[in-house]
């Protein structure tokens, strides 16, 4: 965090009392606030991301728009919140902002969650815990190990328990009550949703007791996860007297969205439904569908379908069961096929500006290369020299270059054909792609090689003095000389003539050196072929 703070505060003009202070501490509220559904909190970090760009804090900007975008995900908008935090994400790789790339993480591993990517989300889950630096505030180190032990229950994984105690000592050492019953409420939920009924028990208790303790109601959401618990440990009765709370009209409306409430009574219908209280369980079951239809939730919608064939298979009338069955069975594939098109919907509008951008740098590469040879291009010696040499180049020393042009060529085309020729221009591009000095793969300090075109080639040599470069030269004519050939041109020999100049002082410009170099050249054709011609004596 600290990291992040000085790069903006360091820019010029955000000294102190400037708002860099002021603007970092909002956002690092709204960070830990982000977690909760509270109210307001898309439009205050619009405000703080607005700030920020006009006073140029470009990172406290991105932060503030993480959180916006995290707001966006909580409404279901995953395919614009993706792209905002993708984009971000690759800014904060880029300018190597830890923290930022902790927090896209973060988003992304429930962004992906959400989409049912489950190995995705875990990926960004890890992310988001290793990324996080050492002084972030306790309570993003809480949400983000949370969110870890919720990735990883997900996926069915037991070492979420460790991550889940890991949080929750976290949330009793900062006394944050509202973090510990977010804890204690996922590992209870998770460790149900493993079948690991015994484990959740004593979690789900503790859960109860804290918001007791707390005076706090549980609210329809929570108090679901405890009744699943007992339900699975085939504690019917003691789930039903925990779900009674939550049928209080003003618990069922808190949920805003109506999702929670809906899900909620859905569960209170199964349990009237298993106990054989079965006129009571219908009418609950015809509030839940009633609450669907109003608030359009058509996932719960269908699960209801499926408790209704049970009621009706529970009363006997197995007919109008297997005819709401069949209703229940065609939407439930009606909805996954909804779901799956949403989610590739979403993936590719998260995909789409990095996939963009990747082609478009492809495609630049592509324009700066030559397709017979795979070597650099005329275009890319233009862009280099002039990059290299004339006004506002950076001093790096002499910059050589090699002029290569192949002694009758002609010949080789006209006796063995074009494709001879052809696989003779490839083979040359290897042996000069050899004579660039090299650091695995990557070419040193800028140098290269490329085809000027037909056969003649050109070695750029940054930082060279005269002499290495000739060297250079005349180490790569002669292993072009001894070269074996003979598969490609039987005993008409190949060689090479070079020419080599440098640009030291008196700044000439590229058109210039590449003259000289060409005029040294067409000495050496002159004076028999197969030499290097130097500007020295
Ligand atoms: P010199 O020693 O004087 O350089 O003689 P040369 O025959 O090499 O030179 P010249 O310029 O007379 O001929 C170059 C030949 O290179 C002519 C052209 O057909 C051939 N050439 C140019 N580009 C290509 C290519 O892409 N593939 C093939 N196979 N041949 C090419
Ligand atoms: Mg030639
Ligand atoms: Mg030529």
């Amino acid at each position: 965090m600290s990291s992040m703070a000085t790069v903006d505060a360091a820019s010029p003009g955000h000294s102190g009392d400037g708002p860099a202070g002021r603007l970092t501490a909002q956002v690092t509220d709204l960070e830990a606030l982000s977690r909760f559904s509270v109210d307001g909190i898309a439009e205050r970090a619009d405000l703080v991301a607005a700030e920020a760009e006009a006073a140029d804090l470009t990172v406290v900007r991105l932060r503030a728009q993480l959180v916006g975008a995290d707001m966006r995900r909580r409404r279901g908008d995953h395919a614009e919140a993706g792209r905002i935090v993708q984009d971000i994400r690759r800014w904060a790789t880029e300018h190597q902002q830890s923290h930022l790339r902790a927090r896209s993480a973060f988003v992304l591993a429930a962004i992906f969650q959400e989409l049912g990517d489950l190995a995705t989300a875990l990926e960004h889950a890890v992310e988001a815990v290793d990324l996080l630096d050492e002084a972030a505030p306790p309570e993003l180190r809480i949400d983000h190990s949370l969110r870890l032990a919720d990735c990883l229950g997900q996926q069915g994984d037991e070492a979420s328990s460790q991550r889940y105690a890991e949080a929750l000592t976290l949330t009793q050492e900062l006394g944050d009550a509202d973090r510990e019953l977010l804890v204690l409420n996922n590992w209870a939920y998770v460790a149900s949703l493993q079948g690991r009924y015994e484990e959740a028990l004593p979690i789900a208790e503790r859960l109860e007791a804290r918001a007791a303790e707390q005076g706090e109601s549980l609210g329809v959401g929570r108090l679901d996860t405890l009744a699943r618990v007992l339900i699975g440990l085939h504690r019917l009765d003691d789930a039903e007297a925990v779900l009674l709370p939550g049928l209080d009209p003003a618990e069922l409306e808190a949920s805003a969205d109506g999702d929670a409430g809906a899900d909620f009574l859905l569960t209170v219908a199964e349990v009237g439904r298993r106990l054989g209280r079965l006129v009571e369980a219908q009418r609950i079951l015809d509030d839940c569908v009633n609450r669907c239809d109003r608030h359009g939730l058509t996932a719960i919608r269908v699960r209801a379908r499926q408790e209704q064939a049970e009621l009706h298979a529970a009363r006997g009338d197995h007919e109008a069961a297997f005819t709401e069955y069949k209703v229940f069975h065609e939407q439930l594939m009606q909805l996954q096929s909804a779901q799956r098109d949403a989610r590739a919907r979403a993936m590719q509008a998260m995909y789409e500006t990095g996939e963009a951008r990747r082609q478009s740098r492809r495609y630049r590469e592509m324009s700066l290369r030559d397709p017979l040879t795979g070597l650099y291009n005329r275009r890319h010696i233009d862009e280099q020299m002039s990059r290299l040499l004339g006004p506002g180049s950076l001093p790096a020393g002499p910059v050589s270059i090699a002029l290569v042009d192949l002694d009758h060529f002609k010949r080789i085309n006209d006796t063995f054909g074009h494709d001879v020729g052809d696989a003779v221009l490839r083979r040359m591009a290897e042996l000069l792609q050899a004579a660039v000095p090299a650091d695995g793969a990557r070419a040193v300090g800028g140098s290269f090689v490329a085809r000027m075109g037909g056969e003649e080639f050109l070695l750029v040599l940054v930082d060279t003095e005269p002499a290495e470069a000739a060297a250079a030269a005349e180490e790569l004519r002669s292993a072009i000389e001894r070269h074996r050939w003979d598969d490609l041109s039987g005993s008409l020999p190949v060689t090479a003539s070079i020419g080599v100049a440098t640009a030291a002082d008196g700044d000439p410009s590229p058109a210039e050196l590449l003259g000289r170099a060409d005029a040294l050249l067409y000495r050496a054709k002159a004076q028999g072929r197969n030499r290097v011609v130097t500007e020295s004596p």
